[in-house]
């Protein structure tokens, strides 16, 4: 059974970058009938906050992410972390090493100075034969995990192929803090392990600490995950994702009128693709997804594009779900709707980008009308009045249907040696207030006769 997470940090405002980390092992999990875990890597206690893990749940629940297990956090795991590396100090794969930081400092110093990679030494890590140094007083000891020595690392990445690392590349990690707390990369194993992830999916800033996670995973007598490494999301300036260049919060493309399907759509495409496919359902997605077409290469943010996949995915929401999140919206502004919007929701569709810019079509419907700008007045000319005169009284009297409504206009526009165009621009500009809209009699059906007639005769 695959078993897959998401291992966000919550030291900023989940973004669209981030979320796609989200939404590809959600996806395989799905797929393949598996597990999604949902866990908070929480120990950076400085830069994490509740309000971010806020953004982080709200979020994957409005795209639709649901795990099956979790939310777990880390800060709440340190006794399992530190019963692990007890148990690592009994197997002999840790040791301590008491090198104090002004040490540690000099030893970079003389290793930059002499071009070589800054690595920690290995004074203190102890081996047949070897008289280790005295242990100094007054310095707290860090548990060092002791690397394999000689052969490499390997394993076969899911994005990035076969990836091979010198062990003499490595040095040997700090896994627990002069104060015993555990450090990330340790944490990170001990949590996979535990929760049996079979596949990682993840960011690839993560990909230098693969090989290091990978020893852990085998000094525990552990198989190591399979390891995807996904591409990095740039923004439209090129530059890699993020809160501090400008990235919004998951939860705010919600609040401008996006469809979670949308979302979906648009994310799962910015670094995987299913052929030429650019808009699927979520089904067809899990139904699509695997590993194997997973892009190579950084993806590009692109609103404009993100906004055309918002507007197909208007075209093929049901009216009455659009209706739910117009009339949520609408209610935020005080604006009370009834049974027509539905209707109006199908009428005005094809036109709208996000569900905001359907819930201002709506608002026409409810609201008071706004006073026309002298652009959009100026179609109303004096010698269109009488006939607008003539159509307000006969519409007062029709039956409220788009047949009758329709031979009513006929009526007047032969009646007034008028063509279709000349009365039906003021009419528009006159009760929608704009000189763009569907045909004319649906959208007067969908008023009430009051407010057309009013507004007509505003002229
Ligand atoms: N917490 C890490 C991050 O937010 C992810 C760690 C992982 O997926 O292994 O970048």
């Amino acid at each position: 059974r695959t078993r897959t997470r998401f291992a966000p940090s919550p030291t900023g405002f989940i973004h669209l970058g981030n979320i796609r980390s989200a939404l590809y092992p959600w996806a395989f999990a799905r797929s393949t009938g598996g597990d999604f875990i949902l866990r908070i890597e929480d120990t950076d206690l400085e830069r994490s906050s509740q309000a971010a893990v806020d953004v982080i749940i709200e979020g994957m629940a409005w795209l639709g992410l649901d795990h099956d297990e979790g939310p777990f956090y880390q800060m709440q795991r340190m006794d399992r972390y530190k019963a692990v590396l007890a148990e690592m100090v009994a197997s002999g794969h840790v040791y301590l090493c008491y090198m104090s930081m002004a040490e540690l400092d000099a030893l970079r110093e003389r290793q930059t100075a002499a071009k070589e990679k800054p690595r920690y030494d290995g004074t203190w890590r102890p081996a047949p034969g070897k008289v280790l140094p005295a242990i100094p007083e007054g310095v707290q000891p860090v548990l060092r995990f002791k690397n394999p020595q000689g052969g490499s690392v390997v394993w076969d990445d899911k994005v990035k192929g076969r990836i091979e690392i010198s062990n003499d590349e490595l040095d040997d990690l700090v896994i627990a803090r002069p104060d015993g707390t555990p450090t990330y990369n340790f944490c990170v194993v001990v949590d996979d392990m535990d929760m049996d992830i079979t596949h990682v999916i993840r960011g690839d800033d993560h990909v230098n600490n693969t090989p290091r996670q990978i020893n852990i995973f085998k000094a525990l007598g552990k198989e190591p995950p399979v390891y995807a490494h996904l591409p990095t999301v740039l923004n439209e300036q090129g530059e890699k994702m993020s809160k501090r260049n400008g990235a919004k919060p998951v939860t705010q493309y919600r609040d401008e009128g996006y469809l979670p399907d949308a979302m979906v759509n648009y994310l799962a495409r910015l670094g995987w693709s299913h052929g030429d496919d650019e808009i699927f359902s979520r089904s067809q997605f899990i139904e699509w997804f695997n590993l194997d077409h997973l892009g190579k290469s950084a993806a590009q943010f692109d609103e404009a594009k993100l906004r055309w996949v918002n507007a197909q995915h208007i075209k093929i929401t049901a009216d009455d779900v659009l209706a739910n999140l117009v009339a949520a919206n609408l209610q935020k502004r005080a604006i009370a709707t009834d049974e027509r919007l539905p209707r109006i929701c199908a009428l005005f569709k094809d036109r709208c980008d996000t569900t905001l810019a359907l819930a201002d079509w709506a608002a026409v419907f409810y609201a008071e009308a706004q006073p026309l700008p002298a652009d959009i007045a100026q179609h109303v000319t004096d010698a269109v009045k009488p006939a607008l005169a003539l159509l307000a009284d006969k519409l007062a009297i029709c039956t409220w249907d788009k047949a009758s409504i329709a031979a009513v206009i006929k009526e007047v526009l032969t009646v007034c040696g008028l063509k279709m165009p000349h009365l039906a621009m003021p009419v528009r500009v006159l009760v929608v207030g704009n000189t763009h809209t569907p045909s004319l009699d649906a959208v007067l059906e969908l008023f009430n006769r009051e407010k057309v007639i009013s507004r007509l005769k505003t002229a």
